[in-house]
């Protein structure tokens, strides 16, 4: 998992609390995503932020009005300075987007690009969701987009007010920073109650609404983002490669490289 030439940067975090050591490594799932959630978890529990209550991993939100699915959280944090909702995205390779751009790109080489769903967009979509469930503002909410080590943010969005993005290194001191400017909105009833209703969603978490919302993803995955027609497998007639179309085509000319 640890390469000799980031051993150092390894052993830092882990004094620093933002990385499990050498034991604890084997409690991180070898699924890269998953990895990164734990980490990022990991982090935040045991790097010392004195403002830091409470946190949750994988979180299913109900879902609200003009949304056709259910939300995950992929870690959320509950702290007395806002409630932080953060996404983990996992990508290598160069990324670029803009904040009111749908796709975003992840780019290896010239030749290897990976196309993924803006990730402001998609932690609005669970700030909105989780705001309605614990019927709180959407000001006390702090959208965290957490990119891992394996790439570099090449050309992304100013921070705002709204969101912050940033890897996964730089998470705990960004934070800190975040602590320090902010004002304390929750104070210990308020955050006594809001971490009551995450803990009966944390409960209703369960493997059956988990599997209900693998189920809405694959189903969402395999129709068109533009049209909302099936999508197929096709065949590049120049070399016989594997594509996704949309079966509306040639009405449609949706494609992407793969489910
Ligand atoms: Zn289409």
């Amino acid at each position: 998992m640890v390469s000799r030439c980031n051993l150092f940067d390894y052993m830092v975090d882990v004094v620093k609390g933002e990385m499990p050591g050498p034991i604890g490594m084997f409690r991180v799932p070898d699924d890269k995503g998953a990895a990164l959630e734990y980490i990022i978890e990991y982090a935040l529990n045991n790097a010392l932020l004195v403002n830091v209550y409470k946190t949750y991993k994988n979180l299913l939100v109900p879902r609200v009005e003009g949304e056709d699915r259910t939300s995950e959280i992929d870690v959320l944090m509950v702290s007395d300075k806002g409630i932080f909702v953060l996404e983990s995205k996992n990508y290598a390779g160069l990324i670029f987007g803009c904040a009111d751009q749908r796709q975003w790109t992840a780019s290896l080489n010239r030749y290897t690009k990976e196309r993924f769903y803006n990730p402001i967009m998609q932690n609005r979509a669970h700030v909105k969701a989780v705001a309605a469930y614990l019927e709180l503002p959407e000001g006390m909410f702090r959208s965290y987009i957490v990119f891992g080590e394996r790439c570099e943010l090449k050309q992304v969005p100013e921070n705002t007010e709204e969101y912050h993005i940033c890897q996964r290194r730089r998470l705990i001191k960004t934070l800190r920073r975040d602590f320090r400017k902010r004002r304390t909105v929750l104070e210990s009833d308020g955050l006594k109650d809001v971490m009551q209703r995450l803990d009966e969603l944390a409960a209703g978490s369960s493997r059956e609404a988990r599997q209900t919302h693998i189920e809405q993803v694959q189903a969402a995955m395999r129709t068109c983002p533009k049209c909302g027609k099936p999508l197929l497998e096709r065949h590049r007639k120049s070399d016989g490669g594997l594509f996704i179309g949309c079966s509306g085509f040639p009405a449609c000319r949706y494609i992407r490289d793969r489910w």
